[in-house]
């Protein structure tokens, strides 16, 4: 049986749901997450474009250029504000804010990218392994 899983923003109108396993999840400590969020991180959680759809309210969208100068469209609520996914169209998949799901049991972050953007407040995991930029080229 394939696992369904399903998340939302905070007021509720946005909602998506997700199938399969999550390709990877991670924190990423990019500048962009950090004032996106008002962390010092983001938790993504990874699913390809296929297993992903949205299935509330319309989002809004912004879009900036990601770190291989392809779009990202970060999805986030008319009301209340949260952004729940960002579309990385470099990969394919939606990058989904990892508390924004209804259920926890599947989330364990994997590794920590883009730590050398990290602010100097940041308290670095120590149990997963911790990339400067991106794995492929740290
Ligand atoms: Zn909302
Ligand atoms: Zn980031």
């Amino acid at each position: 049986m394939i696992m369904v899983l399903t998340g939302g923003c905070q007021c509720g109108k946005v909602r998506y749901e997700v199938k399969g396993e999550p390709m990877n999840q991670m924190f990423c400590y990019c500048s962009d997450c950090q004032e996106r969020t008002g962390g010092d991180k983001w938790f993504g959680v990874w699913y390809s474009h296929d297993n992903f759809k949205f299935t509330g309210a319309e989002t809004k969208i912004y879009t900036r250029k990601g770190s291989t100068g392809a779009d990202v469209h970060n999805h986030f609520c008319p009301d209340c504000g949260v952004t729940v996914c960002a579309d990385i169209t470099a990969g394919n998949l939606f990058t989904i804010n990892g508390p924004s799901f209804d259920s926890s049991e599947h989330l364990a972050p994997k590794m920590a990218i883009f730590t050398a953007s990290a602010p100097n407040w940041a308290v670095l995991p120590s149990d997963i392994p911790i990339f400067k930029t991106f794995p492929s080229n740290s």
